[in-house]
């Protein structure tokens, strides 16, 4: 199992923000990957597809919006040892 950080595309500012959530992916990859593109031909797990319809809000603008295309998810491999996952500020 590897681990993902969900990444979004910011309509707001046009870039992409963390999420702040971290998912377990039985296929590994080393590059970042649409979400649609990191499940193809798999299901889609009730706790990913809850993802679309979440608010999120800027860190640029301040604005919030609410997440809607899948295909503006991205999913980019967790580098850091899992032990300071559970270190939260
Ligand atoms: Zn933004």
């Amino acid at each position: 199992m590897a681990r993902y950080n969900v990444l979004y595309f910011c309509t707001a500012c046009r870039r992409i923000h963390p999420m702040g959530v971290s998912l377990p992916l039985e296929v590994g990859f080393l590059n970042t990957q649409t979400v649609s593109e990191a499940y193809s031909g798999k299901p889609l797990p009730s706790y990913v597809a809850m993802l679309v319809g979440s608010s999120v809000t800027c860190r640029e603008t301040g604005k919030s919006f609410i997440l809607e295309d899948i295909n503006k998810l991205y999913l980019t491999p967790v580098l850091e040892p899992l032990s300071r996952d559970s270190k939260r500020a």
